[in-house]
Parts: structure tokens; sequence; C-alpha cells
């Protein structure tokens, strides 16, 4: 019993420490939803395979906070997605991306849908209202969702097809790193995959024959049933040049462009012209 108390009283602190950091975190977040100011999008190419001309953006989300500097989604994105923020957060990328649609016609722009998301009822609804007050196109907006998603219940699959069925394209994001099944590639719920970068890393000087092999398989499992494959995270020229070869369809990594805020955008597009 004394032992637990001790235990009890050294572990208090720490934990005080992260959950008020959280709830800090937290309630920024809701002020910077709220005010419209500190929470940014920025658009990372992605490129043909063929001739890399650029033919689509992917829309990430920033926090320029403004004490601590540029944080990264990773630092913020899994407090919106307990406390439900990320409705709110998703809303807003999707705005902004469906701006940069109209700005730039010849070009997609994929947008994240994290599985969070998936637990409002009427996530479909809510997306294609946004997308139609804008005027932008659904045909040219590409949502991207995860393994996890494509496994979910039958609430998330209704939903996947209505956005499907209102044109949305729909892309697997991270393809080979989470829960892997097959069998949802079969039902015709997708469009695209995208390799996960964790394969194209590998593909160096000296190519790993494990990444490679995998690479290859992917590529020509998505091709087979009619779907495009993107590799995302390419580096180096040697990867390119890999994955060019192992007919991967679209590239994305900073070998092309790292995510540029919208200003930047058009210094980077070659042959495209803004509306
Ligand atoms: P993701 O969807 O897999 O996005 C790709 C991430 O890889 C981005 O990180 C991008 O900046 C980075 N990246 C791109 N090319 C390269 C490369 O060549 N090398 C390396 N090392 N990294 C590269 P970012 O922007 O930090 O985003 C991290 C994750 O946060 C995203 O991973 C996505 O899952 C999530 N995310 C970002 N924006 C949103 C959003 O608006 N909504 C949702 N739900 N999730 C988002
Ligand atoms: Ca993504
Ligand atoms: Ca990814
Ligand atoms: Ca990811």
């Amino acid at each position: 019993k004394n032992q637990g108390r001790d235990c009890h009283r050294y572990f208090e602190p720490v934990m005080d420490e992260s959950v008020k950091r959280r709830a800090t975190i937290e309630e920024e977040l809701r002020e910077a939803l709220a005010s419209g100011s500190g929470l940014k999008v920025h658009y990372q190419p992605q490129v043909a395979a063929a001739g890399q001309p650029v033919i689509g953006l992917e829309a990430l989300v920033r926090w320029q906070h403004p004490s601590r500097g540029l944080i990264a989604p990773d630092q913020f994105l899994p407090i919106a997605e307990e406390t439900g923020l990320i409705l709110q957060l998703g809303d807003m990328v999707l705005r902004q991306a469906c701006a940069i649609s109209l700005r730039w016609p010849d070009l997609f722009v994929a947008v994240n849908l994290s599985q969070a998301q998936f637990r409002t009822p009427n996530l479909a609804e809510r997306i294609i209202r946004i997308v139609r007050e804008s005027g932008a196109d659904p045909c040219r907006i590409e949502l991207e969702v995860t393994e996890g998603v494509l496994l979910g219940d039958s609430l998330t699959r209704d939903t996947l097809k209505r956005l499907r069925d209102a044109g949305f394209r729909i892309a697997i994001d991270d393809f080979g790193s989470g829960h892997s099944s097959l069998s949802y590639l079969s039902r015709y719920e997708v469009d695209k995959i995208k390799i996960d970068r964790s394969f194209v890393q590998h593909l160096g000087h000296r190519v790993d024959r494990d990444s490679a092999a995998i690479v290859k398989a992917i590529t020509t499992l998505g091709h087979t049933i009619g779907l495009t494959v993107t590799a995302e995270g390419v580096e180096t020229e040697e990867q390119r040049r890999f994955l060019a070869t192992s007919g991967c369809t679209e590239l994305q990594g900073h070998l092309f462009a790292r995510a540029l805020p919208e200003d930047k955008i058009a210094s980077v597009i070659k042959g495209n012209r803004p509306a």
C-alpha cells in the first residue's frame, strides 16, 4: 500500500503536465478554428510518372502558432480527432481545397479524411454540401482515406459509396502500412492506391530487394484491377527511375516539390495556367 502511494505521488505531476498541455492545445485549436486565423493549408504537387507534368495537389494542413511557430499536423491532429474538432478542421481544409480547385481547373486536389471524421453519420452530405456551395466539381476532388476506413463498419462504407456516387475519387493512403486486407479492392470502392513512403524510401542507390518486390507487386495488382497507382515520398532520382519503370502512374515527394503555400504553387507548375 505504501509503495502504491509512492508511485501515485511520483506519477501524478507528470500526468498533470501532459493533460495540461493537451488541454492548452485543444483550447488554442478551438480558438484558431473559431477566428479563422493560424490554421492554413499547404499544397504538395503530384506529377505524372511520364514526363512529370503536375497533375494534382495534396492539401496538407499546417498551424502557424503565435508563440510556437509552424506546427506539423502530427502534433495536433490526434487532439483534433479525440475532441471532435477534426470535423471543423476538415471543413476548413475542404473549403480551401475547393477554392484552389476552381483556380487550377486542370488539376485534381486531394484532401485527407481521418477515420475519426467517419464517426459522424452525415459526413457524405456534409462534404457534398461544402463542395456544392463552393462551386467546385466533385470529380476534381480526391478523398484520401487509410485502410482502416475501408475496413470499417457498414456506415463507413455507405458514406464512401455515397461520396463516390457523387463523383469524388477515393484514394487509399499509406497503402500497405496498415491493417492490410485486399478484399475491399475487389468491391470497386476505390480509384487509386498510394504506396506508403516506407516502401519508397528503401528504394535507394542499392535497392532493397524486399521493398522493390513489394512496390512491383502493388503496382501490378493495382493496374490489373484498374486502379491508378501513386508512390509518395519520392526523394531521389534513383527512386523516381525505379518507380517509373515499375509502372507507377503518379509520383509525389520532395524530389519534385514540398508542400507549398498557395502563392508559391504557380512557380512549380509548368505548362498549367491558372483560371
Ligand atoms: P500523408 O497524408 O501521408 O501526407 C504525406 C506526408 O509526407 C506529408 O507530411 C508530406 O509533407 C510528407 N512528405 C511528402 N513528400 C515527402 C518526401 O519526399 N519525404 C518525406 N520525408 N516526407 C514527405 P505532413 O504534411 O506533415 O502530414 C502528415 C500527415 O498528417 C499526413 O500524412 C496526413 O495523414 C495528416 N494530414 C495532413 N493534413 C491533413 C488534413 O487536412 N486532414 C487530415 N485528416 N489529415 C491530414
Ligand atoms: Ca495523404
Ligand atoms: Ca500517405
Ligand atoms: Ca499518413
